[in-house]
This record gives C-alpha cells, sequence and structure tokens, in this order.
C-alpha cells in the first residue's frame, strides 16, 4: 500500500489483451478514477499526423506531448488505426515519455474528483509511472486470439480489415512495445499475469477481483 489513503491499481499488458475494459470495470467497481494512458500517446501521434509531422522525429513528437491538452482525449479520431500506429511509434521517444510522466503521476497520486483511488492502464504503469501500486495487473493473451478480437471490433465498426493485416499490426506493435529502451513493456516483479485467452470479458474481471482484494 502506498503512504496516502487511497488505492492505486495498474493494469498494463499488450495490446487488445482485454486490459482496457478489465482496468475500466474495474475502477466502475471500487469507484475509482481511471486514465487510460495508451489516448496520451494516441494524442500526441494524432497531434504529428495533424500537422504533417514525422511519427518517427522525436522532435516532433515531443511539441507535440508539450502541447497536450487532457481535455481532447474524448476526440472518436484518437481510436483510429492511424491514430493507433502512431502512438506506438512515438512511444518509442524517451523524450515523449518524459513529457507525459508528470500528468500521468499525478493522476494517480492526486486522483481527480475526489476519488478515494485510481486505476491506471498502459504499458509500463506498475514499473515505471506507479512502482508502489497497491495492485498490479499483466494482461495477455495468445496473439492469434487478440488479432481475432480486433478483426472482430474493427469489423463491427463497419471497417474493411484484413485478419493478416490486424495480426502482423499487432507483432509490430508488440515488437516496439517490448523492444523499446526507455520503459519497454515488461510484467512488473509483483504482478498478477492474468492470460484472457480463454477467458471473456466478466471471466477477467472475476479473475482480477480475486485478486484485487481490498
Ligand atoms: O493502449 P493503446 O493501444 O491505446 O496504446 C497505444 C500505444 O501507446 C501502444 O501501442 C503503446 O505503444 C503506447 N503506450 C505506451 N505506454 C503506455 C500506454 C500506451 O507506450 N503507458
Amino acid at each position: 500500500m502506498n503512504t496516502k489513503n487511497y488505492r492505486l491499481i495498474a493494469v498494463d499488458g499488450l495490446a487488445a489483451s482485454g486490459k482496457g475494459t478489465l482496468a475500466r470495470r474495474i475502477a466502475e467497481y471500487y469507484h475509482f478514477a481511471y486514465l487510460d494512458t495508451g489516448l496520451l500517446y494516441r494524442a500526441v501521434g494524432y497531434e504529428v499526423l495533424s500537422v504533417n509531422g514525422d511519427i518517427s522525429n522525436p522532435k516532433h513528437g515531443l511539441i507535440a506531448a508539450e502541447k497536450l491538452n487532457p481535455k481532447n482525449l474524448n476526440n472518436p479520431e484518437l481510436r483510429s488505426e492511424a491514430a493507433s500506429e502512431a502512438a506506438s511509434v512515438v512511444a518509442t521517444s524517451p523524450e515523449v515519455r518524459m513529457a507525459l510522466l508528470n500528468f500521468q503521476k499525478s493522476f494517480a497520486y492526486n486522483p481527480p474528483d475526489g476519488k478515494m483511488g485510481a486505476v491506471l492502464d498502459g504499458r509500463d504503469i506498475g514499473t515505471v509511472i506507479c512502482p508502489d501500486a497497491d495492485r498490479k495487473l499483466f494482461v495477455r493473451a495468445d496473439i492469434s486470439i487478440r488479432a481475432s478480437r480486433r478483426y472482430k471490433e474493427l469489423r463491427s465498426l463497419g471497417l474493411n480489415a484484413i485478419y493478416a493485416r490486424v495480426l502482423q499490426d499487432l507483432r509490430d506493435r508488440d515488437c516496439r512495445d517490448v523492444s523499446r529502451n526507455m520503459a519497454p513493456l515488461v510484467p512488473a516483479k509483483d504482478a498478477f499475469v492474468l492470460d484472457t485467452t480463454f477467458l471473456d470479458p466478466e471471466g477477467a474481471f472475476r479473475a482480477a477481483l480475486g485478486y484485487a482484494l481490498f
């Protein structure tokens, strides 16, 4: 438990593992504040694309990160595949990661609206942003299952997704996440690893609650 009288839950994991849905449900269940930190990287990537910048150029990423306005995180465009891809690239930049650090820490350690706790989901919450989180979950699933979930999601949105491309895209993202120099995706040593390959969202939630007892 951290030194404050509120609770912190870190939910990290692979793309399309179900961690976002799970983190949101845990936050609702406990009435905690919730931050999807992937949205911050998506907003940075999207901003670079919007000004015709170069997502691989750390300077462009840094300028976008410094301009970030959390009020704009509801923009539905941030959910697009283009923003997702751009996020994955800008997230490899240490400058961008440093620029987003304070916002995440401040949300975690001073949850808004007087909430008694916070749930953050991302890739480095349990290792870098909140190493002293009360509970740490690391969510993973077999890549073919993750690809088929993402494929169905895109199709249900009316998008013309191709399974092989979705699979390759996830492979590329996993590779960037685990191989970057700063804050690579790795389970915290004290994380509870939850494999959702054979679990539906309800099953994942029940399994997580079995671990995240307060
Ligand atoms: O979770 P989501 O897919 O929205 O994240 C978009 C991208 O942002 C990920 O592919 C990942 O590379 C990056 N990210 C990160 N660290 C976080 C959250 C997201 O590097 N804490």
